[in-house]
C-alpha cells in the first residue's frame, strides 16, 4: 500500500494511493497481482495547503515563525560544520501601527504586503524574511563572510523601506528598525538569537529609529567603522590621502640608523591620521592593498633616492609586502623597474614578508621568494614568533633576517617565557645564519639585553617612533644612537 505521484496520458499529475494484491490459485499459489489505484489529488492538495498554511502568514505569503524556525536550525547545523557566521535581523516597522489605525485594516494590510515584498527584494539567495505577527519581521542571512554583510543588507532593507508607498490615493511614509544578531557570537541557537536580536532592535528604535543596531555595543561601532573605511579607501588612493612615515632601524653595536622602515598613514579630512591596523585588513580584502602596496613601493623607493642624494648613501629602505602583492603575476618585474627607475642598488631595498607566506608551504610561495632574492633584494620575517612557524624550514627559504615580534620584545628580561623565546629565536636564527631585528623597542634595559644576547638590529620608540620624511631627515643629521647607554659613547 503507497502513495505516489502518476502523470495521466494527458500529461496531469495526479497523486495516487496503489494498493497491490496477489491473485492467487486454488492451492494457494500466486498467480498474479491486482493493483488498485485511487486518484487522491485532492486529498494530497489539501494536506498541502494545510502545511502551507501552518508555515506561512497567511497576509504576505512569507514564512512564518514555525518555518523560519526550521530554516535557521538547518542553516545553524550547516554553519556550525562550515564555520560560517548567520545574521539574524529583527525588523519592526516604525509608524506602521498609525496609519493601521487612522486609515484602516484594508490600507494596512496592503502596506504590509507590499512591505514584505519589498523585503524580498533585499535578500540573497538561501536568504529567509519570515513574518512574526503585526508589523514584524525576521530575516536569516546564512554564509556571512563578515559583519559587513549584514550591515549591507540592512542597509539595503532601510532604503527600500524608505521609498514612499502608494495605496489609493495614498502616499505613506514607513522606516524601519532592525536589532541584529550573530551566530555563533551571541548565541548558539534560534531562541536566543532572536532574543538578541530583539533586544539591539529595542536599541535601534531608541536611537530615533530608521536604523540598525548590532546586539554586541562594541562590534557595532567596530563593524560600521569598518565598512566606513571600506566605502572610503578607494578613493583615498585617487585622492592622495596616504603617506609614509618612517621608523629608523638601528644597529645595535655601533648604534647607526642603518634602515628605514616605510609604515603607511592614511589622512583623513576629518578624521586626522588612521594608523594601518585599522584599514591594511580592509585593504587586503577589497584587493586595494595591491594598488596601495606599489604606491608604497614607489614613494618610498624615491625618497630613499633622496636620502642617498643627500648625504646618506648607505641607508636602506624597508618596504612591507602583503601578501596578495608577492602573488601578482609582474611583481618582481615591479621591482626591478622601480630600482632602476630610482638608481637604486637591489641590496639598499628590504623587503617584509610574513610568517603566513612561509607556512603556507606553497611550492608557488617559494618560487616567487626565491626570484625575489635573485634579483638581490632581502627579505625579512617580520611579526617572527606569532605564527608558530617551525624555524626548521626558514631553511627552505631564501630569508635574510627575521624581525621578532614586538610582543615578545616587550616581556625581555621581565617574563621568563618571552625572555627565553627571544633568546632561542636569536640563537636558531644564526644558526640559520640568520639576522636577527627586534622590534618594540621601548626601553634601555630591552635594548641593552637584546645587544648582549647578539641581537643585530633593533627598532621602537625607544629610538624613534614612526617619523615624517622631514623629521626623520633631521633625525639622521642630528641625533645619535649611543652604543651602551652607560658609556655614553656616541656614532
Ligand atoms: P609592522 O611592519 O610590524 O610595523 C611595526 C609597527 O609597530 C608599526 O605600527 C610601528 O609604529 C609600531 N611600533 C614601532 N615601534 C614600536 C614600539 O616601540 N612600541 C609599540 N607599541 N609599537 C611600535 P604601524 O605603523 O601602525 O603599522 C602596523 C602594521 O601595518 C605594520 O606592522 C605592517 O604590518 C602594516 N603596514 C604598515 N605599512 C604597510 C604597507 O605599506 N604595506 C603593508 N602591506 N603593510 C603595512
Ligand atoms: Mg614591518
Ligand atoms: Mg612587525
Amino acid at each position: 500500500n503507497y502513495e505516489t505521484e502518476r502523470v495521466r496520458k494527458d500529461g496531469k499529475r495526479l497523486y495516487v494511493s496503489l494498493t497491490i494484491s496477489p491473485i492467487k490459485d486454488a492451492a494457494g499459489a500466486i498467480r498474479g497481482a491486482s493493483a488498485i489505484a485511487r486518484d487522491i489529488t485532492d486529498r494530497k492538495r489539501a494536506e498541502e495547503r494545510i502545511r502551507y498554511l501552518a508555515q506561512h502568514d497567511s497576509l504576505t505569503g512569507l514564512p512564518n515563525r514555525n518555518l523560519f524556525r526550521d530554516r535557521i536550525g538547518q542553516v545553524i547545523v550547516h554553519a556550525r560544520r562550515a564555520r560560517e557566521q548567520v545574521a539574524v535581523l529583527f525588523l519592526d516597522l516604525d509608524g506602521f501601527k498609525q496609519i493601521n489605525d487612522s486609515l484602516g485594516h484594508q490600507i494596512g494590510d496592503r502596506l504590509l504586503r507590499m512591505a514584505a515584498r519589498r523585503l524580498q527584494g533585499c535578500l540573497r539567495e538561501g536568504d529567509t524574511v519570515a513574518r512574526l505577527g503585526g508589523d514584524e519581521f525576521i530575516l536569516s542571512l546564512p554564509g556571512l563572510a563578515d559583519s559587513n554583510d549584514a550591515i549591507l543588507i540592512s542597509n539595503k532593507i532601510l532604503e527600500a523601506l524608505r521609498e514612499p508607498f502608494l495605496i489609493e490615493q495614498h502616499e505613506l511614509h514607513l522606516t524601519g528598525s532592525i536589532g541584529i544578531s550573530l551566530y555563533p557570537a551571541d548565541g548558539e541557537d534560534v531562541e536566543t538569537l532572536l532574543r538578541a536580536a530583539d533586544t539591539a532592535m529595542y536599541h535601534a528604535k531608541e536611537k530615533g529609529r530608521d536604523n540598525y543596531q548590532f546586539f554586541t555595543a562594541h562590534l557595532n561601532d567596530a563593524a560600521r567603522r569598518r565598512l566606513n573605511i571600506a566605502n572610503r579607501l578607494h578613493r583615498a588612493l585617487e585622492n592622495n590621502e596616504f603617506s609614509l612615515y618612517y621608523q629608523p632601524e638601528i644597529h645595535l653595536g655601533s648604534g647607526r640608523v642603518f634602515a628605514a622602515e616605510a609604515l603607511v598613514r592614511w589622512r583623513r579630512p576629518e578624521l586626522g591620521l588612521i594608523a594601518p591596523n585599522e584599514f591594511i585588513k580592509v585593504a587586503e580584502e577589497t584587493g586595494l592593498i595591491v594598488p596601495l602596496g606599489e604606491w608604497a613601493l614607489r614613494e618610498a623607493a624615491g625618497q630613499l633616492r633622496q636620502w642617498h642624494d643627500a648625504g646618506f648613501p648607505d641607508l636602506r629602505m624597508t618596504v612591507n609586502l602583503s601578501p596578495q602583492q608577492l602573488r601578482r603575476p609582474g611583481f618582481v618585474e615591479l621591482v626591478k623597474a622601480v630600482l632602476q627607475e630610482n638608481r637604486l642598488s637591489p641590496t639598499s631595498l628590504d623587503l617584509e614578508i610574513t610568517e603566513g607566506i612561509l607556512m603556507a608551504h606553497s611550492q608557488e610561495n617559494l618560487h616567487f621568494l626565491q626570484q625575489l632574492s635573485d634579483v638581490g633584494v632581502r627579505l625579512v620575517v617580520d611579526d617572527f614568533g606569532v605564527g608558530y612557524s617551525s624555524l626548521g624550514y626558514l631553511q627552505r627559504f631564501p630569508i635574510h633576517a627575521l624581525k621578532i615580534d614586538q610582543s615578545f620584545v616587550n616581556g625581555v628580561g621581565l617574563d621568563p617565557n618571552d625572555t627565553a623565546l627571544v633568546t632561542a629565536i636569536i640563537a636558531i636564527a644564526h644558526s640559520l645564519n640568520l639576522e636577527v631585528v627586534a622590534e618594540g623597542v621601548e626601553s634601555e634595559e630591552q635594548a641593552t639585553f637584546l645587544r648582549a644576547h647578539g641581537c643585530e638590529a633593533a627598532q621602537g620608540f625607544y629610538y624613534s617612533q614612526p617619523i615624517s620624511a622631514e623629521a626623520f631627515i633631521e633625525l639622521l643629521r642630528t641625533r645619535t644612537f649611543s652604543t651602551s647607554p652607560a658609556s655614553g659613547v656616541s656614532v
